[in-house]
């Protein structure tokens, strides 16, 4: 089993590309929920829908997150009403967050109704919530603590972090499976996801970061941060805002002690000493997944790099 932690669209990438050149079967992800959140009464968990849709082959590429071809009447007809339409939903998207919410009205666990989409979806991987309670990322800003969402996709990572904070993340326990997924993978991959607002949720649930860093499984991290910055907001913005430099040694400081590789792109080679300087091993190559025979390349990268025999 490799157990991959990720986040949404970098995370969903990776994991497309590792069941690309191995059996999904092999693979357990453990995703982020703490940019879940509750809009028009439905419970919309954005993180484990981009990796189930992009497993499934239904993601839209460009995009990122969405299923491909979706329409957003719905999303406009709500507007209407006065309700807010910032966080568009899609008009086929929208069922599922719809099922999801069924199940869990009816009692059922966020990892009992991930697991049933994800089936349902046809998704040969396992995919696990970091925890089935409430842990909520909050972006402390100029403007006040804003919940993760609104802060990115309402507020377009405009305001200066000035601190991030896992709400809930005390009390939460590991959605079953997941230090299990973690104690005996025979590598861990963290994905190219926002460190602080993707995998620092993960890693803030009670347990799984020090499951991780006294995994005896080799550890890979591939960076997000490509040539200074990131893909898309808001990783660097929260890099940056929270003291650390927007690079891929900004990425091993924020790793370090937890992993024992980082993969970072070409255009960083020169940083390979930064980051071994943080007591990694730096591992360059081109980590651009534009298309799959990229995202293959990458993939058995990251493998090879945890000793793993695809
Ligand atoms: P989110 O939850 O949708 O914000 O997505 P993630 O946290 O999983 O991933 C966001 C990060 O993925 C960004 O910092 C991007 O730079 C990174 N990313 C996206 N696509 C790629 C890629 O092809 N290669 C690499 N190295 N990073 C990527
Ligand atoms: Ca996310």
């Amino acid at each position: 089993m490799i157990t991959v932690l990720c986040g949404g669209v970098g995370g969903s990438r990776l994991m497309r590309a590792l069941a690309n050149v191995l059996a999904p079967e092999r693979l357990t992800a453990v995703i982020n929920t703490g940019d879940d959140a509750w809009f028009h009464g439905l419970y919309v968990s954005p993180d484990p829908d981009i990796v189930t849709y992009a497993l499934a082959g239904h993601v839209d590429a460009a995009r990122g997150w969405g299923l491909h071809d979706d329409t957003f009447r719905w999303n406009a007809a709500i507007g209407r009403f006065g309700h807010e339409t910032w966080f568009q939903i899609g008009d086929r998207d929208l069922a599922t967050h719809v099922h999801r919410t069924r199940l869990l009205r009816e009692g059922a666990t966020l990892s009992q109704a991930m697991t049933d989409i994800a089936r349902a979806f046809g998704v040969r991987s396992r995919l696990l919530p970091m925890s089935d309670d409430r842990v909520r990322t909050v972006v402390e800003t100029d403007a006040g603590d804003l919940p993760f969402q609104r802060y990115l996709v309402e507020r377009h990572a405009q305001d200066a972090v000035r601190g991030v904070r896992y709400d809930g993340a005390a009390n939460a326990v590991p959605a079953p499976g997941v230090l299990e997924a973690i104690a005996e993978a025979e590598a861990i991959v963290v994905a190219p996801s926002n460190p602080i607002g993707s995998i620092g949720p993960i890693l803030s649930v009670p347990g799984v970061r020090d499951a991780v860093s006294s995994s005896r499984a080799t550890r890979v991290a591939v960076s997000g941060i490509i040539g200074g910055r990131s893909l898309q907001p808001p990783a660097g913005e929260m890099l940056a805002g929270m003291g650390y430099t927007v690079d891929v040694a900004g990425v091993a400081a924020y790793y370090a002690g937890l992993i024992d590789t980082l993969i970072i792109d070409e255009a960083d080679a020169a940083l390979a000493a930064a980051v071994q300087a943080c007591g990694l091993r730096a591992r360059v190559t081109p980590t651009l997944m534009r298309d799959a025979s990229a995202g293959a390349a990458l993939a058995r990268v990251a493998l090879a790099a945890a000793g793993v025999v695809p």
